[in-house]
């Protein structure tokens, strides 16, 4: 018998700082009806990514503020259960922006039917999805890693660090990762490749990463911020490229850090060393990219070469306390709510 109740969590309250459970809200509403042109969806991976604390603040960015009482956005794996779409049935799976919720309607074009004997569904949300392709992306288009050459990247446990480090070994480049703790740098460095893995958690993160790099930087995949770039910033060297992906240490700080102003020094090395500092979000190089993107990294994830883990959380309502303990580091690769 089909369920004829629905389960959503929405953003309650804005966070100050760290997310609490007490911002988001679960509720229940009725199964929707699907009318002309939709499909009804069931949900059955629920992605989390750091974009989503962004967006939860009540300020300017480049996607606009969830509104308070809103479903929470997000990717998910999903299943069709009733279609008015052409091009789609009963029991197709699907990748869609459902958001955090076990059924949606959706009219959108950007479904994208998901095969499982191609690869595991739930690499679209990670590997073979948004995050891997932000590794791909930012360190084909703006890192071009050459042979080598030094590639750093940090929270290279999870799905857009563990590919820029594998992408970058694949170019013949040094990778080098930024972990939190011995558990995940032995993975880092012993399951996905790395040939040096440093935990900025250790008391002596900065001469230790100096040790790992001896011939300097060249490309520093930039997914934290904070206190990592002030101990990558002596270590780039002249020309080094800076795709800039991500800064989750800031994300839950609102933005101050830990207070220490690093935009003097930042200026300098820009001028400087000739540095190519460039921002950017996965979607601006999608229209040239995506394809290959697709074709290289599932062909390295169907013959093996390519790695990736995941972290599995059970049951829609554990999303909040999931999500929080992912802005600290307790995910362990790309985190999935079975929901
Ligand atoms: P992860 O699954 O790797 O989770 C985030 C990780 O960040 C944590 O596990 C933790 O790992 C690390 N972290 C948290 N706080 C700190 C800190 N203070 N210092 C150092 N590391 C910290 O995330 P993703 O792979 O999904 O995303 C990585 C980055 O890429 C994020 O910044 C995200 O916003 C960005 N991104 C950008 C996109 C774009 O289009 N530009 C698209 C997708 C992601 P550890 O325990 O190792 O410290």
């Amino acid at each position: 018998m089909s369920a004829t109740k629905a389960r959503q969590i929405v953003l309650a309250a804005r966070p100050q700082g760290k997310p609490r459970v007490t911002d988001f809200r679960l509720e229940e509403t009725a199964v929707p009806t699907p009318g002309p042109g939709q499909v009804l969806l069931h949900v059955q991976y629920l992605s989390l990514d750091p974009y989503m604390r962004e967006r939860m603040d009540d300020r300017e960015s480049y996607q606009p503020p969830i509104p308070l009482g809103d479903v929470m956005p997000g990717e998910s794996v999903a299943t069709v259960v009733a279609s008015h779409r052409p091009g789609y049935s009963a029991g197709d799976i699907v990748l869609a922006h459902t958001g955090w919720r076990t059924h949606a309607l959706s009219d959108r074009s950007d479904l994208r039917k998901l095969d499982p004997a191609v690869a595991p569904v739930t690499t679209g949300l990670g590997a073979l999805g948004m995050p891997g392709f932000t590794a791909y992306a930012g360190l084909r288009v703006i890192g071009k890693p050459k042979r080598n050459e030094t590639v750093v990247v940090a929270a290279a446990s999870g799905p857009v660090g563990s590919l820029v480090g594998q992408l970058a070994k694949l170019a013949g480049a040094r990778a080098v990762g930024i972990a939190g703790g011995p558990e995940k740098c032995a993975y880092v460095k012993d399951e996905v490749g790395f040939d040096v893995a440093v935990d900025h958690k250790g008391a002596d993160f900065a001469a230790n990463l100096a040790a790992a790099c001896p011939d300097g930087i060249d490309v520093y995949f930039e997914n934290v911020g904070g206190a990592v770039w002030q101990a990558v910033l002596p270590l780039l060297n002249q020309f080094a490229r800076v795709p800039v992906s991500g800064l989750v240490a800031q994300y839950i700080d609102a933005g101050q850090g830990d207070r220490t102003d690093r935009l003097p020094a930042t200026m300098r090395a820009v001028l400087s060393k000739s540095l190519t500092m460039r921002g950017f979000i996965n979607y601006d190089f999608a229209a040239d990219h995506y394809a290959a993107f697709l074709r290289e990294v599932g062909a390295g994830i169907a013959d093996g070469r390519i790695r990736y883990r995941e972290d599995f959380v059970d049951g829609l309502e554990k999303a909040p306390e999931a999500f929080i303990g992912m802005l600290q580091g307790r995910n362990f690769g790309k985190l999935i709510v079975r929901v």
